[in-house]
C-alpha cells in the first residue's frame, strides 16, 4: 500500500457518507523515523542498543533551527527528541540558544511552529497555550512512557495475533502503527460452591473486555477467550483493528469528559471491511464468550 495513504480507498468510495472529517496524524512526523520495537519486527534486524532511537530528516531539523535563529537573532542549536516527558526544553547561554524539541513539531502547521518559536525565544504566554494544545492533541505520538516488564505473547493455540496485526496495519494504516500486541493473561475464575459444599463450575462473567489499549505501554491486549477455533479470524481482526484505532486516535475531551469513541472514531471503525459481520457475530456469540 502507498506510504502516505492512511485509509483504504475502496470503502471510502463505497460509503462516502461515513467519511471522517480528518485523518489522524501519523505516529511519527514524516521527517522522523522511530526505530521499531524488535519484538514486533517480522524481519530479523538488529539495531544498536544505545542512541539514537529516532532518525530525523536533517533538512526538516535545519528548517526549524533556521526559524528559531531568525527570531533569536543569534546562533541556535536544535536537537530533535523522542522524549516521553519533556516535549520542549531550552537554555540560553553565552548568546547561544540550545533547544531540544519533540519530533511532533517537525510537521506541525505553520501557526503552531510560529507559536513554538515565540514560546522558545520570547517565552510568550499566548504562544504557550497554542503549543500546549498541540501537545495534547498529539499525545498519541509520544512513545511508551512505561517499558514492558514481561514478554509479549502473540502466538496463541489457534490464532496468531502478530500475523493479523501486520495484515491490518498494512491494509488500514499504511504500516504506520508501532504499537505492541499480546494475548492477555488467562485468569482462572474461581469455582462456585453449591449448598451441599460441592464445587460448581465458575460463575458466568457479567461483562468481558475483548481488547484493551494502554497508551503508557503502547500495548494492545487481546482477551485469551478469543483464542478459540470457533472465533472467526475476521472477528479477532475487528477487535485488533478497534484497539489499533485507539493507538492512532486520541480521546476527545468535551466539557471535561473524555470520550474514547467520538463520532470520528466510530466513522473510521466502519472502514473495517467486515464491520457489520463482526458486530453481528459478537451479538450472536457474546453469551458463549461470557461463559467460556
Ligand atoms: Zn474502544
Amino acid at each position: 500500500m502507498a506510504g502516505s495513504q492512511v485509509f483504504p480507498l475502496t470503502p471510502l468510495l463505497r460509503r462516502p457518507s461515513r467519511q471522517p472529517s480528518a485523518a489522524p496524524a501519523p505516529r511519527v512526523s514524516p521527517a522522523a523515523v522511530r526505530i521499531p520495537d524488535p519484538r514486533q519486527l517480522s524481519l530479523n534486524i538488529t539495531f544498536p542498543a544505545g542512541q539514537p532511537q529516532i532518525f530525523v530528516h536533517e533538512g526538516a531539523r535545519q528548517a526549524l533551527e533556521r526559524r528559531l535563529a531568525q527570531a533569536y537573532q543569534r546562533p541556535v542549536l536544535l536537537s530533535v527528541t523522542d522524549n516521553c516527558r519533556r516535549m520542549i526544553s531550552c537554555s540560553k547561554r553565552y548568546g547561544v540558544l540550545t533547544a531540544r524539541i519533540h519530533h511532533m513539531f517537525l510537521d506541525a502547521a505553520p501557526d503552531v511552529q510560529d507559536a513554538l518559536v515565540r514560546y522558545v525565544v520570547k517565552s510568550e504566554r499566548g504562544a504557550s497555550q497554542l503549543v500546549g494544545k498541540y501537545i495534547d492533541e498529539n499525545g498519541h505520538r509520544i512513545r511508551a512512557t512505561r517499558a514492558l516488564s514481561f514478554k509479549t505473547l502473540t502466538q496463541g493455540e489457534h490464532h496468531d495475533l502478530l500475523a493479523l496485526f501486520h495484515k491490518i496495519n498494512d491494509r488500514y494504516f499504511a504500516g504506520q502503527v508501532d504499537a505492541l500486541i499480546t494475548w492477555g493473561r488467562r485468569v482462572r475464575r474461581p469455582a462456585g460452591v453449591d449448598e451441599g459444599g460441592r464445587a460448581t463450575p465458575p460463575a458466568r462473567r457479567r461483562a468481558i473486555k475483548l481488547g484493551t489499549y494502554s497508551a503508557m505501554e503502547r500495548l494492545i491486549r487481546i482477551h485469551p477467550v478469543l483464542d478459540k477455533p470457533w472465533v472467526p479470524r475476521y472477528f479477532l481482526s475487528y477487535v485488533i483493528y478497534h484497539e489499533m484505532l485507539h493507538h492512532v486516535m486520541p480521546a476527545t475531551v468535551v466539557g471535561g469528559r473524555r470520550n474514547l469513541h467520538p463520532p470520528i472514531f466510530q466513522a473510521r471503525e466502519r472502514f473495517f471491511r467486515d464491520f457489520d459481520r463482526a458486530i453481528a457475530w459478537e451479538r450472536g456469540h457474546l453469551h458463549r464468550l461470557l461463559r467460556d
